[in-house]
C-alpha cells in the first residue's frame, strides 16, 4: 500500500518537473553576441566593439580603430 502511495508521488513529481528540465534549454537560445564582437585597433592596440569601430578598408581587407585619429595615424 505504501509503496503504490510512494510510487504515485514520484510520478507526480517527474510529471511536474520534466516541462521545466525540458523548458530551459529552449528558453536560452544562444546570446546574440555575433554583431557586436571585439575586433583590435591595429594603431593603439585596443579593443573595440565592431559595431561602433570607425572602419577602414585597406588591400588586405577591412581595418577597425578606436577613433578616426587612429585611423588617420594608419593609413598616413
Ligand atoms: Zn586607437
Amino acid at each position: 500500500m505504501r509503496v503504490a502511495i510512494l510510487a504515485v508521488w514520484v510520478v507526480m513529481a517527474v510529471v511536474a518537473l520534466l516541462p521545466i528540465l525540458r523548458g530551459r534549454p529552449l528558453q536560452n537560445p544562444a546570446p546574440p553576441l555575433s554583431t557586436d564582437e571585439l575586433v583590435k585597433d591595429p594603431v593603439c592596440q585596443t579593443y573595440i566593439v565592431r559595431s561602433r569601430a570607425v572602419t577602414r578598408q585597406t588591400a588586405a581587407g577591412p581595418r577597425y580603430f578606436c577613433s578616426a585619429d587612429c585611423a588617420a595615424r594608419f593609413a598616413g
